[in-house]
């Protein structure tokens, strides 16, 4: 229950979902946390309520990644909550699925705007705000990005370029003790493969069917390891690329 003791941590795109997870599971080792949202405020503020009532200690926090000045206020709020940083977790992203045919500049835009440029703003801030002993970022990848979709081009593209930012960050930031690692998740059941479609499809059948564990994953598979790799545990683990994905092996 304190692995996280002390720590303070932000959670971008944690409303629902995998983010909701982590945030949930942060708290309950003792973490301090930021609860990141975009647009769905009810979505945030339950996940306060539960962290709280559990007895852990979140905000929530407005701020879409895409936008830099709502990054840099995201910290600042943080600052002012909690006073420093000690752990990140870029986890807001969007997936859309569609044929070359129908590729659109908005799309490609909207996709690398949140998944990558959104991720490097809040590890530029992050950096600013850790404090002396360091800190931890955790970029929520894909299989994808190993392992690209048909339909799914864009998509995967930026969580290859999120992995490569992973590997050359860790190099850059390993002299100030902050590390860096990304989790490859596979198939896993959140509020946005049930909007897009996903859940319940053929295309889930076939994820299962290449999925040795067979089954799709929950969000609590991946917060798991993301606590790992906040806590101490791993405080020899940089430059990684963790797949948590049941040992999918094609698309
Ligand atoms: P989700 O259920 O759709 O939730 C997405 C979260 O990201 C929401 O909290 C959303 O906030 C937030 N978000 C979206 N755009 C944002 C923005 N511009 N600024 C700040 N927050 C934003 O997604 P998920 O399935 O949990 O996926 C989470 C991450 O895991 C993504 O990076 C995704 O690529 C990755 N991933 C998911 C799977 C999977 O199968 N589910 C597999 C591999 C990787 P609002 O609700 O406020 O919009």
């Amino acid at each position: 229950m304190d692995k996280l003791t002390n720590k303070v941590a932000i959670v971008t795109g944690a409303s629902k979902g995998i983010g909701a997870a982590i945030a949930t599971y942060f708290a309950a080792e003792g973490a301090k946390v930021v609860v990141n949202y975009a647009s769905s405020k009810e979505g945030a503020d339950k996940v306060v309520e539960a962290i709280t009532a559990n007895g852990g200690t979140a905000i929530a926090v407005q701020a879409d990644v895409s936008k830099e000045a709502d990054v840099i206020r995201l910290f600042e709020e943080t600052k002012n909550a909690y006073g420093t940083l000690n752990i990140l977790v870029n986890n807001a992203g969007v997936y859309q699925f569609c044929p070359i045919e129908q590729f659109t500049t908005d799309s490609f835009h909207q996709h690398f705007n949140i998944n990558v440029l959104g991720s490097l703003l809040a590890i530029r801030e992050a950096v600013k705000l850790f404090g002396d002993n360091g800190g931890n970022i955790i970029n929520i990848s894909s299989e994808v990005s190993k392992m690209p979709m048909s339909t799914g081009s864009v998509y995967a593209a930026t969580k290859a370029a999120l992995d490569a930012i992973t590997i050359a960050l860790s190099k850059e930031l390993g002299a100030k003790n902050i590390r860096v690692n990304s989790i490859l998740p596979g198939s896993v059941e959140t509020e946005g493969t049930h909007s897009t479609g996903i859940t319940g499809s053929d295309l889930e059948k076939m994820l299962i069917a290449n999925t040795p564990l067979g089954r799709i994953g929950q969000p609590d598979d991946i917060a798991k390891v993301a606590l790992f790799l906040a806590s101490d545990e791993a405080a020899w683990i940089t430059g990684e690329k963790i797949s948590v994905s049941g040992g999918i092996y094609g698309f």
